[in-house]
């Protein structure tokens, strides 16, 4: 049996309800994330609701999004969630400047 879109969106939103699912980045609690490259300990407040839409698969940009749907980590937090990497890390590794790619 074929499903269209709005029938798959509705089942979505019913089981989101059913597991009690507020939207939109509303419980942000401290957390903390470790370094993968320099150990450092990084603090960030995210949803834990949040993490479990991004853990089933989706994109930290679309999972860390508050009420207007704007995303809320800063892009070095982004970036703990992609590569584990910190900002700093991620600035050593991937520099802005073109010239260091020579
Ligand atoms: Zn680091």
């Amino acid at each position: 049996m074929r499903h269209t879109l709005s029938q798959i969106n509705t089942s979505l939103k019913v089981s989101q309800c059913e597991k009690g699912w507020r939207m939109y980045g509303e419980n942000r609690e401290l957390m903390t994330m470790t370094c993968a490259h320099c150990k450092k300990i990084v603090g960030m407040r995210v949803d834990p609701e949040d993490i479990e839409r991004h853990a089933e698969g989706l994109f930290v940009q679309h999972a860390f999004v508050d009420r207007e749907g704007t995303p809320y980590l800063t892009p070095a937090e982004r970036e703990m969630w992609i590569s584990g990497c910190c900002g700093e890390c991620w600035d050593l590794l991937c520099p802005r400047d073109k010239l260091a790619y020579n």
